[in-house]
């Protein structure tokens, strides 16, 4: 710090005031000393939060300047703000910007209520300035090492996350294929049962049931292979608003039953993409089968394409049930439903995910409880080896 005498300090009672400046300038400096400390201190409990620790510092500061009784201090970060008690507004204040990964994000004030005399190093000493910059870059250093760590962390989850749906994947794969012969032996043997003449009502009716049985567990098993990528994607150039319309036209009747009014705004202009067309309509049909499921009541459900950047994007929304956060978080996971056992599988989705990140693209959700629901997926265009140069 700066060896220049503290010259506004309050001086007290003295007949010798030039005897008195070091002692005084030693308070300052023990006071300086001590407000760091305690914000290092802060900073280095592991459990602290970015928003207690600014509030922590906030109150630190007033002690260290001169006239603590009379000094405010302040904090923006964001859109928040940390006062102390009985903050306002000052005349004289002093503020650091606080940097992070190089962006202003907020500052730290320091002002003086009262009035004080201005000396000759301005309303405030060289040291407080000092101070107030170093608790600066301390604040500053603390929320980048907390923000990266934040991130880390979050990353690592989604990592869980995408080695969980791997694993299942791997795991269901190995389960549907084991499945799929002894099941296949049910339905041939079912449908040649019943094909014997003169069969008692009750038994062909029983007959007809397992096959329907069979065919729905087929459907799972195909749903579940789908979903762990055994089945690689047979791509080749696609145009988007085509699927869009081949899936609805399966749909439409279904939608128009259930009072579902369909609103169709595909770009005329969209590019081709390189994909397997059969999965993409697999995407629309579950995305669009989900829409009808969350509009019991009726309702509207918003088709639109797009492109978007290097990438097109398809966007299915109905103003249906919506879903809860937590509901929300769960959607990709394989079996997750809140369907009854013959409405839902909890496979819909997972599916949806497998095959829209095995074409490279990504899918975001928005939905609110009571007012609906809408999924975006991009799918990137062709690159360079890809692209026939067509257009659609
Ligand atoms: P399923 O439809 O068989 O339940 P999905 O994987 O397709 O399985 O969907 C999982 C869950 O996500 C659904 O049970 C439902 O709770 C929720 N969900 C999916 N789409 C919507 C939607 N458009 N509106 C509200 N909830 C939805
Ligand atoms: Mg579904």
């Amino acid at each position: 710090m700066g060896k220049k005498p503290k010259t506004r300090a309050a001086p007290p009672p003295s007949e010798h005031p030039n005897q008195d400046e070091p002692l005084l300038q030693l308070r300052e400096r023990v006071k300086e000393l001590t407000c760091l400390y305690s914000i290092l201190q802060l900073a280095g409990r592991p459990d602290i939060q970015v928003a207690e620790l600014l509030q922590g510092v906030v109150e630190l500061l007033p002690p260290a300047w001169q006239y603590p009784e009379a000094t405010v201090a302040r904090i923006l970060l964001d859109d928040h703000c940390y006062t102390t008690n009985g903050y306002r507004r000052c005349a004289h204040k002093q503020a650091v910007a606080l940097v992070i990964k190089g962006r202003p994000r907020g500052c730290i004030e320091v002002g003086f209520l009262t009035k004080n005399p201005t000396r000759d190093e301005g309303p405030f000493l060289k040291e407080e300035r000092h101070l107030i910059d170093t608790v600066g870059r301390q604040v500053a250093l603390f929320i980048e090492r907390r923000e990266a760590a934040e991130e880390k962390s979050r990353l690592q989850l989604q990592l869980r996350h995408a080695d969980r749906l791997a694993t299942i994947g791997q795991i269901s794969a190995g389960v549907a294929h084991e499945l799929n012969e002894p099941l296949g032996n049910i339905l041939a043997f079912a449908q040649l049962a019943r094909k014997t003449p003169e069969l008692p009502k009750q038994v062909a009716s029983d007959l007809d049931r397992i096959v329907a049985t069979s065919l729905r567990t087929r459907e799972i098993i195909r749903k579940l292979m789908l979903f762990s990528r055994q089945m690689p994607p047979r791509k080749s150039r696609v145009n988007v608003n085509a699927v869009v319309d081949d899936a609805l036209c399966l749909l439409e009747s279904r939608c128009l039953r259930n009072g579902i009014s369909i609103d169709r705004r595909l770009s005329p202009s969209l590019p081709g993409i390189v994909a397997d067309a059969s999965q993409l309509n697999q995407v629309l049909v579950n995305l669009v089968v989900n829409a009808i499921h969350a509009m019991p009541d009726g309702g509207t459900l918003k088709i639109a394409t797009r492109a978007d950047g290097d990438q097109v994007m398809i966007s299915v929304e109905d103003n249906g049930v919506g879903m809860t956060a937590k509901v929300l978080k769960q959607i990709f996971v394989p079996f997750f439903t809140t369907k009854d056992v013959n409405e839902g599988t909890g496979l819909g989705l997972s599916v949806v995910h497998g095959i829209v990140t095995s074409h490279g693209g990504t899918i975001d959700v928005r939905s609110t409880p009571g007012c609906g629901s809408c999924f975006e997926v991009r799918l990137p265009l062709p690159t360079a080896d890809e692209d026939d140069g067509g257009a659609f």
